[in-house]
């Protein structure tokens, strides 16, 4: 073993200073190229401190460096999400089942019949497929696919109320995420916006006044990312539906969150469903396919057939179309959904809700051992309350069993904070929580294979100084 890396190692202006790096130092910024000499340095560094055999010339590190700057994944990276929210946007929504991945992989490799009716030999519809499949599990008579759900909501008020006038409670005026504001989606569609009732009360009495000649729809927005409790009314879809049709309007519901049936997915209460909706009365219902249903991202809409033909020959349609990967991917979801035991098994989503806390406590106690024994640190097992999240009920809640790293933390991350930031920069990336001085990880969002690279993640960041 090698007693004493800090002699051996170069300084970083000496690697910073070698002719090799000059014009990656010019493409790339020097602070860029700094940073990463520094880094390679101290993975040397702690390679020399359990004695293994690297080369440490400084021609050898500016080598590694630029490789490193020049094969690096810049942006888009495999994240251990151990926040404990089951629905993350930031983290990229609901995980794809190996089915929907290996169905991109093999669709996408080559040629397609996108649009191509292999039968027929002529032009074909790129989401007929997918709408067939749609349509079988809801019970819709039409559907049709976009990008995302506030494309769906585009084109939707745009192909059915555009220059008219669209009823909706004022407690659904609704932000999500920061981008998508409904009285922003109703200009881009054309539609005029025709706000009823206060934040916490909306009775039928409401939207019946406020129709006249020139309404075309009634739209209920599911309020998913915040809940107003207290004082509250609000008029059920049935009763809604019977308003609209009596006075020839669209009733267009979106939903949001994406939950098929009662029970699909399981244990989720106070979701809307698509099926419940299209049994109450809607005519077109909006809901996404990144969240509850655990798909690619992008928009679904079914509903009756009129309205729906109606959306698909809108020429923005063309605009908001869904790609091949999205299709395969979605096409692979939906096909696990019509066995409840096939999906619980297969869709990862599903999986990590019904994972009993039980077995969350069982895995906790195995990290938080391998954190004490092998890596000295303060580890233990904590009960924690884990979310679905993704603007879906905020008030639905699980428990779950997370293993909590107190200080003190190991040199030189002195504290949870720079002990969390690490763990975020490396590799593979670990979001956790911090949580009054000591740092979450809630196992709620991770699978059984994930706990194992949970523990490297940590193991990298501790080996002895
Ligand atoms: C999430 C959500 C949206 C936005 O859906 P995207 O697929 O992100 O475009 C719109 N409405 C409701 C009610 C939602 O929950």
């Amino acid at each position: 073993m090698t007693s004493e890396p800090r002699r051996i190692l170069p300084p970083v202006h000496a690697v910073i200073d070698q002719k090799s790096l000059a014009d990656l130092i010019q493409a790339k910024g020097r602070d860029s190229v700094v940073q990463t000499v520094r880094e390679v340095i101290e993975e040397m560094r702690r390679s020399l401190v359990i004695g293994d055999d690297v080369e440490v010339s400084v021609e050898s590190i500016a080598r590694l460096v630029s490789t490193r700057i020049l094969t690096q994944r810049e942006s888009l990276r495999c994240v251990i999400n151990a926040t404990g929210i089951l629905l993350n946007t930031g983290l990229g929504r609901a995980p794809l089942a190996t089915d929907a991945a290996d169905a991109v992989h093999e669709i996408t490799r080559g040629y397609c019949n996108l649009e191509f009716d292999l039968e027929r030999g002529e032009r074909g519809h790129r989401t007929q497929g997918v709408e067939a499949l749609l349509n079988r599990l809801t019970g819709s008579e039409a559907s049709a696919v976009v990008n995302n759900n506030a494309a769906a909501t585009l084109i939707a008020l745009r192909a059915l109320a555009s220059g008219r006038e669209v009823i909706i409670s004022r407690g659904q005026l609704i932000e999500i995420g920061g981008s998508f504001r409904l009285p922003e989606i109703f200009e881009v569609s054309g539609s005029r916006l025709r706000e009823v009732g206060t934040t916490n009360k909306t009775r039928l009495e409401d939207y019946e006044r406020a129709i006249g000649p020139d309404t075309a729809a009634i739209l209920r927005v599911h309020p998913s990312n915040y809940r107003i409790v207290g004082f509250t009314e609000d008029v059920s879809i049935p009763a809604l539906a019977n308003l609209a049709h009596q006075h020839g309007l669209w009733m267009i519901d979106d939903i949001g969150s994406g939950a098929i049936a009662p029970g699909y997915p399981p244990l989720v209460r106070d979701e809307p469903t698509a099926v419940e909706g299209l049994e109450a009365g809607s005519d077109v219902i909006l809901f996404s396919g990144d969240k509850l249903l655990g798909g690619p991202q992008c928009g679904i809409l079914v509903g009756r057939s009129e309205p729906i033909a109606k959306i698909k020959k809108d020429p923005l349609m063309r605009a908001i179309r869904v790609d091949k990967m999205s299709i395969a991917a979605l096409e692979a979801t939906l096909r696990l959904l019509f066995d409840h035991s096939v999906a619980n098994a297969r869709l990862p989503l599903w999986k990590l809700l019904t994972t009993p806390v039980e077995v969350l406590r069982q895995r906790a106690e195995l990290i938080a051992k391998v954190f004490r024994d092998s890596f000295a640190l303060e580890a233990d097992v904590l009960e924690t309350t884990s979310f679905l999240g993704g603007g879906t009920t905020p008030t639905q809640s699980f428990p779950s069993v997370a293993v909590t790293l107190s200080s003190p933390f190991p040199s030189p991350w002195n504290t949870e904070a720079a002990f969390e930031r690490a763990l975020r920069r490396g590799d593979p990336a670990v979001v956790a929580r911090l949580h009054g001085g000591s740092l979450l990880f809630d196992l709620k969002a991770m699978t059984v294979e994930e706990d194992r690279l949970l523990e490297k993640a940590v193991g990298k960041l501790i080996v002895s100084h």
